[in-house]
């Protein structure tokens, strides 16, 4: 399928993200209503939606952290640089760990292909490529629907995944890395998610655990490998374990506590750098002790009609304290 079959094929999944009713474009639409609700008893059909540079800004203002004044400001851009400078790739090559992301990946991958061999892939936090996620982007066989709060060259969607603008089954996969920490309801987000995908559609998500404030006020959550698994507790479990261990906890307790104490992020980053070559210590560290003070969580499932009972969770436990 070529970029505009794509394009096309995507634009028909699209809804409102309040009612879930379908969504049209307005043909020279006054500035910041670029699409309506086809529902006229929804309100958002009469205040439409916007777009910027054509992506759509499909989001529920009344019910989100986003304002739409703040977005069309910033014209969708992030609050947050995200490009690399030389700096940061070094500081990316120090910080590196091993992790399982990129196999999780292929797997993923493995998994949705078994459903439909052209999947359509929802990336939700997919204004920027997620760490060994690359796999995602070099496949020609996968559409990919980026959402995020922010507009990037990614970005296909400007969406909250509290209130997902697709419809119910519109997707294979779905994939969300570094995201459930950084919204306020988590249930909801991962409601949503089973909703739109297939009866069994798959899921990866990248959560986690001990980990400090990494986003100032967008920074909410942190789950155990028991509580994440309890999140999609309506999902069946193909796996799930740790991404990165101890080693990268202890790392970054170093930077929030050097910083805390000089009252700086960037002396607190430099002094943890120094130590980065722990991180080669957590190759030893025990699987299940790892798991106990794991950094970040990882959960690879299909939807499912049964749902873990609460018994079910406490057999769960991968855990050393038994
Ligand atoms: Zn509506």
């Amino acid at each position: 399928m070529n970029s505009v079959a794509k394009k096309l094929s995507v634009q028909a999944l699209l809804r409102c993200p309040r009612c879930k009713s379908r969504i049209e474009a307005v043909e020279e639409g006054a500035p910041g209503r670029a699409f309506v609700c086809k529902d006229p008893n929804c309100e958002l059909s009469q205040a439409g939606f916007p777009a910027l540079d054509g992506v759509p800004l499909l989001v529920d203002f009344d019910n989100s952290v986003l304002s739409r004044e703040e977005v069309q400001l910033t014209a969708g851009s992030s609050y947050k640089d995200r490009s690399m400078g030389f700096l940061q790739k070094v500081h990316g090559f120090f910080w590196r760990s091993d992790s399982p992301t990129a196999s999780n990946a292929d797997r993923f991958i493995a998994e949705v292909k078994r459903l439909d061999a052209r999947p359509t892939i929802l990336i939700i936090g997919g204004g920027a490529i997620g760490s060994d996620a690359d796999a995602l982007y070099r496949d020609p066989d996968l559409t990919l629907i980026g959402t995020d709060v922010y507009k990037s060259d990614l970005t296909v969607i400007i969406a909250d995944g509290h209130q997902l603008p697709l419809a119910s089954g519109a997707v294979h996969g779905v994939w969300i890395q570094a995201v459930l920490e950084h919204v306020l309801t988590p249930e909801q987000v991962v409601a949503e998610i089973y909703r739109v995908l297939v009866p069994d559609g798959v899921v990866y998500a990248e959560t986690p655990f001990m980990q400090q404030v990494h986003e100032g006020a967008y920074d909410f959550t942190r789950f155990t490998l028991s509580g994440h698994r309890w999140l999609f507790r309506h999902f069946e479990e193909i796996d799930g374990g740790i991404t990165r261990g101890p080693a990268i906890v202890m790392l970054w307790s170093i930077r929030y506590f050097v910083g805390s104490l000089f009252g700086s992020y960037k002396i607190g980053t430099m002094a943890a750098t120094g130590l980065f070559w722990l991180r080669y210590f957590e190759r030893l560290s025990k699987r299940a002790h790892a798991a106990d003070g794991a950094s970040a969580v990882y959960f690879l499932g299909r939807r499912s009609a049964r749902t873990l009972k609460p018994k079910d969770i406490i057999a769960y436990y991968k855990g050393a304290q038994q």
